[in-house]
């Protein structure tokens, strides 16, 4: 197997939106939940991407995992890595997206690298260096408020220097404009600069920033690059169209049960509760001050047993998601970190509990929650399906460990107001 195209995602629901646009653009791909054991079996495949969880641990421990991933995706044959990070740019002044663009820049002996987070699909945008979100400034968007990385900045050159080490500067809208060869003239010409925030509005600005990036070893951007990357590979490669998309169906389709877990407290995850509860989808919302002062397991316990009682009759829904007030509060009493993780953990034991109870399609919403429920399942690495809504794809386990998953991980702020129904009755 040598790879055209690896890359390394800091989570996990920004892995699988990653991967479902490399295939939807020509390229096979296979999502790997975390560093691949050896072990483990890959089908012959155009790109990897390496599932980390590396976004809000400690910048040493993100660019060790980074690096780590790094080193076996060259060691495929990866000419070009792509560093995935989120299109809302989810880092904070500790890192972890400067320290591990520094890291993976010296390890490659690479120039500026160029940095772009735009999806315009998705809503994300980057002009003059400023991100919008939906046509709003980030610092003005609900990501503003978020409970591990409130982005209260909307300049990511600002952004990217006070984590970097090296100077970032900007390629310009009219860089852009002018083609992917003024791109790489204009990153040649700052030969001292680490990093690059690159203008793009539009997917033409992708394919010029794709094309771009492909003539060094190292980019760094959201799903929007990815796309840009995979179309510039299937140009320059003579890439066929895929045969066929990888089979995802479910063998056994009669007995499964169906359940829906979310972590996220985005707006659009809350609406997406709201409107799953109005379609009769019964639903329990965890009690967080409770699990955080020493109840989770007794927390944990009764949500089972509320969904054991359902669980025969149709789709379950497990929510701790909050409106942003009410998660400030328990961040002040509890701390933002330990507050997230236990929150993570008590849902990820939930997900335990379900698989054992017979579900076989999981729905997760949040990213930090999706990655502590797929390491808790242990779950090795994915096919990539069908699309459920720009970004989130089905996923079906592959690797040893519950070969019959059907899962759609969902990144908070994703999906329109029907995603859960939408995702159940696609998973199978
Ligand atoms: P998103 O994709 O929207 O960023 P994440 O799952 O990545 O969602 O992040 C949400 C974080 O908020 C997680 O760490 C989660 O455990 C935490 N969280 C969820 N519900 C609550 C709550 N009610 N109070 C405090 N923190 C919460």
């Amino acid at each position: 197997m040598s790879l055209r195209l690896g890359c390394i995602a800091d989570d996990y629901t920004g892995a699988s939106d990653l991967a479902n646009v490399l295939s939807r653009n020509g390229l096979r791909t296979v999502q790997t939940v975390g560093i691949p054991k050896p072990s483990l079996l890959l089908p012959e495949v155009d790109a990897v991407v390496v599932s980390l969880k590396s976004r809000s641990i400690e910048a040493g421990r993100a660019v060790s995992l980074s690096l780590e991933a790094e080193q076996w995706l060259r060691g495929r044959g990866a000419g070009h890595v792509l560093f995935k990070i989120c299109s809302t740019f989810d880092s904070t002044d500790a890192g972890n997206i400067g320290p591990v663009i520094d890291a993976l820049r010296e390890r490659a002996g690479a120039g500026p690298v160029l940095v772009n987070p735009a999806f315009p699909e998705t809503g994300r945008s980057v002009f003059q260096g400023y991100l919008f979100v939906n046509g709003v400034p980030l610092h003005e968007s609900p990501l503003k408020d978020h409970p591990l990385n409130p982005m209260r900045d909307s300049n990511l050159v600002r952004v990217l220097q006070r984590q970097s080490r090296s100077p970032v500067r900007l390629i310009p809208f009219a860089t852009v404009e002018a083609g992917a060869e003024a791109v790489r003239d204009a990153l040649a010409a700052m030969p001292d600069a680490g990093a690059a925030i690159a203008d793009a509005v539009a997917a033409r600005h992708l394919d010029v920033l794709g094309q771009a990036a492909l003539a060094g070893p190292l980019s760094a951007g959201a799903s929007g690059l990815g796309a840009g990357l995979a179309r510039a590979l299937v140009a320059r490669d003579g890439i066929a169209p895929q045969a066929s998309a990888p089979d995802t169906t479910r063998r056994d389709r009669s007995a499964g049960r169906s359940a829906i877990l979310a972590g996220s407290c985005s707006t659009a995850t809350r609406q997406q509760i709201a409107a799953a509860e109005a379609a009769g989808i019964p639903s329990c919302r965890l009690d967080v001050r409770r699990l955080l002062e020493g109840g989770a397991g007794a927390v944990v316990a009764e949500t089972l047993r509320w969904t054991a009682e359902r669980l025969g009759a149709g789709p379950v829904l497990v929510a701790s998601s909050d409106a942003p007030e009410a998660v400030q509060a328990m961040q002040r009493s509890h701390g933002g970190a330990a507050a997230g993780h236990a929150v993570e953990q008590a849902l990820a034991a939930i997900a335990e509990g379900l698989l054992a109870a017979g579900v076989d399609r999981l729905v997760v919403a949040g990213g930090e929650t999706s990655g502590a429920v797929v390491d808790r399942l242990g779950l090795e690495a994915f096919l990539v399906g069908e699309e459920i809504a720009p970004g989130v794809p089905v996923l079906r386990t592959a690797g040893a460990r519950h070969p019959e998953l059907s899962v759609a991980l969902k990144s908070g702020n994703f999906g329109g107001e029907d995603f859960f129904t939408r995702a159940l009755s696609m998973l199978g």
